[in-house]
């Protein structure tokens, strides 16, 4: 179907399955009302646009422009979250290899490195964030990021290749206010051959 507007992704797997590290009626929460209502503000704020421009009238561009922002930013990680986890033992958990597991034995040392530098910056995110891992292609060389709200101290140009969302709404329902347990628990649930598989995209391009 073509469309103008976004849509909201389906998920790979089904709302049970990222247990018990995210039980069903969280994953069902998150995706159909949180990650919905990100997709709905984007399109609403397109529609905003399009009425403006076929009516001749002026937005304030600065107010509209930073909510498009941060609801594409909100649409945009969430797809990606999805997609980077798979249930534990069936593509979930495990370490990194191919490309990706060399790039980050080259940067870090060590997988042990990595997860511990990308849980600091998951556990430490203020107020509401994700964790990002990423790729410069300007050094070769991957790296974390710590992006606030959706769209805050995120580089442009950057491609994400894993994100954790730290949100309260990804895990207050199974981990009241306990993130660093969310963290720990979502190690069990990467899906590293996906992102393996976008960063040896990446590196051919
Ligand atoms: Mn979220």
């Amino acid at each position: 179907m073509e469309t103008k507007f976004y849509l909201l992704p389906p998920l790979n797997y089904g709302y049970k399955d990222l247990e018990p590290y995210i039980s069903e009626e969280q994953l069902r929460i998150h995706h159909t009302k949180h990650h919905q209502a990100y997709v709905n503000g984007a399109n609403t704020i397109m529609e905003k646009l399009d009425k403006a421009r076929k009516e001749g009238t002026d937005l304030d561009m600065k107010a509209t422009l930073k909510e498009l922002s941060f609801h594409l930013g909100g649409n945009y990680l969430h797809s990606i979250f999805w997609q980077n986890m798979a249930p534990a033992g069936k593509g979930g958990g495990g370490k990194p290899a191919g490309a990706l597991g060399d790039a980050i034995m080259k940067e870090y040392g060590s997988y042990e490195r990595l997860r511990k530098e990308f849980t600091q910056a998951a556990v430490s995110a203020e107020g509401s964030g994700w964790a990002a891992l990423s790729y410069c292609e300007g050094t070769k060389r991957i790296g974390v990021l710590q992006i606030e709200k959706h769209n805050v101290n995120f580089p442009a140009g950057y491609p994400v290749l894993m994100v954790l969302d730290v949100w309260e709404h990804a895990y207050y329902i199974d981990y009241k206010n306990e993130r660093a347990r969310f963290v720990e628990a979502f190690w069990n649930i990467v899906n590293w051959e996906i992102v393996n598989k976008w960063f040896e995209k990446i590196l051919k391009q």
